[in-house]
């Protein structure tokens, strides 16, 4: 298929290009390159440095490559600075999305796989999270995606020829496993990015976000999925999207690490111990989050390769041992 990335150029973006060139589709990329970094892209891949705003743009685009589906990663999404910045962030993810799926509409182009969040559930009650949990966002970035879900939701009820698929990730982790696609944030907020940039002394120390929480080791638990798994439920998503249906799934490997869990497996994996302090909790920091993702495995067949916590962390430490200073210094 030919398939318009949005985000392209981001981390998550830039390892769905490498699968979907991998299995024989066609990608074309657009990025405003805000957070994306245009050497992640091959240089063979037709390349757009456009913002979504630009929707005649984006609607030439998807006529001239003949676009069949469009998977949409382009988006700003630290939750804190969403707190800080709401209007950046629903202008960015909402505003952003309608100008996407105004010039799809435009062209023709109705099939849709969209990178939603955990963070459209907030704190729910029941853990694991299934996709029926009630979603409660917390935070603008949440809000912003969910949003944009409901958006979706209208559309396909008011012209069924609409397919849309949503994806709704856990932490996403690790790095393409030969090490030469990777994660490259400034700033870094992400944990295991952290420790390992403090392991090669990139960062003075990783401050533990509380260790008062209601969990065995005090500490915050996450349902870290590898960024290859993520990005080949796209392609599966892809695929299953069918004309009339809004479709959501979890992303997650169904099962938790603490904070102190990824610490211990980045000493595992580096041999090197990174400097870590506690401090305070981080504001909207929920204790326990982890996925059900029954619904993905049982409908599309997909299942995680990477179980492990140093599994995901050791294709990290080697995006990171090899581009200390990322993209820009490989
Ligand atoms: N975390 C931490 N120190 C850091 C960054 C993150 O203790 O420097 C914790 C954070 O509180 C959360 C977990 O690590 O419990 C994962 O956070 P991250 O920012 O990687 O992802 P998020 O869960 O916010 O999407």
């Amino acid at each position: 298929m030919n398939v318009l990335v949005a985000g392209g150029a981001g981390y998550i973006g830039s390892h769905a290009v490498r699968q979907l060139i991998a299995a024989g589709h066609k990608p074309v990329v657009v990025d405003n390159l805000v957070r994306g970094h245009r050497e992640s892209v091959p240089p063979h891949i037709p390349f757009y440095c456009v913002p979504l705003s630009a929707k005649g743009e984006l609607e030439e685009i998807l006529r001239r490559h003949r676009v069949d589906c469009v998977m949409h990663f382009a988006a700003l999404a630290y939750v804190g600075e969403s707190v800080s910045e709401p209007l950046r962030y629903y202008a960015n993810n909402t505003g952003g999305t309608i100008h996407l799926l105004e010039a799809m509409e435009a062209a023709g182009v109705k099939r849709l796989v969209f990178s939603s969040t955990c963070a459209t559930y907030g704190e729910p009650q029941e853990m694991p999270i299934r996709e029926t949990t009630p979603q409660r966002p917390i935070n603008p970035y949440g809000w912003s995606k969910l949003m944009a879900e409901q958006i979706m939701k209208d559309l396909v009820a008011a012209d069924p020829r609409w397919a849309i698929v949503s994806l709704r990730y856990f932490n996403v982790a690790g790095c393409a496993e030969d090490g030469t696609l990777g994660e490259d944030h400034d700033p870094e907020t992400h944990l295991i990015p952290r420790l390992l940039l403090a392991t090669l002394g990139r960062l003075p120390e990783v401050e533990i976000f509380g260790n008062d929480y209601p969990t065995a080791d005090g500490t915050c638990i996450r349902d870290y999925i590898h960024v290859d798994d993520l990005c080949a439920a796209h392609l599966m998503a892809m695929e299953a999207c069918h004309p009339g249906q809004f479709l959501a799934y979890n992303l997650g490997i169904g099962r938790g690490y603490s904070v102190r869990e990824v610490v211990k497996a980045v000493r595992q994996v580096t041999g090197l111990d990174p400097p870590t302090r506690i401090g305070p909790r981080r504001p909207g920091d929920p204790a326990i989050l982890f996925a059900d993702s029954a619904k993905i495995q049982q409908e599309l067949g997909w299942r995680p390769r990477f179980l492990s916590i140093e599994a995901i962390v050791d294709t990290a430490w080697r995006w990171f041992r090899a581009h200390p200073r990322g993209y820009h210094a490989a």
